[in-house]
């Protein structure tokens, strides 16, 4: 029997194809993955498909929705840039899986579909306007205005990584100069580490000695657990990751007014390190200081998973 309440949400990353049957708590009931097929394309759409067909074994849905990075069509479809997977550039997803399974799907952009999650389930839940920053080794965004997902004219909507914040700034890999992501991402924070441990080597040390001794051989994961050891090298280069992300936000606030801001990506392990240095940014670069209501800034709820559950839910909508 055809259950209403339950979908399906499958989250296409790097390493896995996952996909999970969601309730309409956001519980997952159950999961099923598969390893991402290196040559993406076809290969990728036989096993989303194989992951529906065993997945609808055990529970019927017509909810079925898939959460990827890149640029998405408005109409829920077709993959019309992928940056991380080979072959899927125009892809029609959702006419090869009817083609390939049966089964009616929509497809969405991932951290839409963590924005949508957050907004439902998560640290802005029942709120009508959040924006959502994913600090990984770029930058996602998503913005839910009035309720909705903004997806804008061609569906490539809140794509914040690439807003120009420096002119002739650092290189990007989207081609211009300057991008939010290039200061305020995971990427970014080694950079600043980078250039904290070259002003003063000495006090590095410290820092430089939880990897391999080199600055090749540290890792994101080092300078949060340094920072919360007191290392001022580590505190320093977050403060200036959370400089630059609340600088941005001040810009965002302007344009979607939201009542809340939830960072999430791996780079928010390092919580407050991040967040308070993020909101005394905002406040500074504010324009119509004391009259511009401010948004609240803070993390993500929903670890991993909410790629999974925040499509599901979007695809039973
Ligand atoms: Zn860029």
């Amino acid at each position: 029997m055809l259950n209403s309440k339950l979908a399906i949400g499958i989250d296409i990353g790097g390493t896995k194809v996952l996909g999970g049957v969601v309730n309409q708590d956001g519980e997952i009931l159950r999961t099923f993955r598969v390893d991402t097929p290196k040559t993406g394309g076809d290969a990728l759409n036989q096993s989303i498909a194989d992951v529906i067909t065993e997945l609808l074994t055990t529970h019927n849905t017509d909810s079925i929705g898939i959460s990827a990075a890149g640029l998405v069509s408005s109409d829920r479809a077709t993959m019309l840039g992928s940056p991380n997977i080979k072959d899927w550039d125009g892809v029609n997803i959702a006419a090869e899986l009817l083609n390939l399974c049966g089964a009616k799907t929509v497809v969405e952009n991932d951290a839409n579909c963590a924005a949508w999650a957050e907004r439902v389930y998560g640290a802005g839940k029942g709120l009508e306007n959040v924006i959502m920053i994913t600090v990984g080794t770029g930058i996602g965004g998503a913005a839910i205005v009035n309720g909705q997902p903004l997806r804008g004219a061609n569906g490539t909507g809140a794509e914040f990584g690439h807003m120009r914040i420096v002119p002739d700034g650092e290189q990007c890999g989207c081609g211009i100069k300057g991008c939010y992501e290039r200061y305020a991402s995971g990427s970014a924070l080694m950079r600043h580490a980078r250039e904290a441990i070259a002003k003063d080597p000495v006090a590095a040390r410290n820092l430089l000695s939880r990897g391999d001794g080199t600055i090749e051989g540290l890792l994101g994961g080092h300078i949060t657990e340094a920072a919360r050891d007191g290392d001022r090298i580590a505190i320093e280069a977050l403060a200036t990751t959370g400089d630059w992300l609340g600088a941005g936000i001040a810009t965002l606030s302007m344009l979607f007014d939201p009542s809340i801001v939830v960072i999430g990506g791996g780079v928010i392990d390092a919580g407050e390190f991040l967040l308070e240095p993020a909101r005394k940014a905002m406040m500074r670069e504010m324009p119509f200081v004391g009259k511009h209501p401010v948004p609240e800034i803070v993390s993500a709820k929903l670890g991993n998973d909410a790629g999974l559950v925040g499509v599901a839910d979007l695809a039973r909508n």
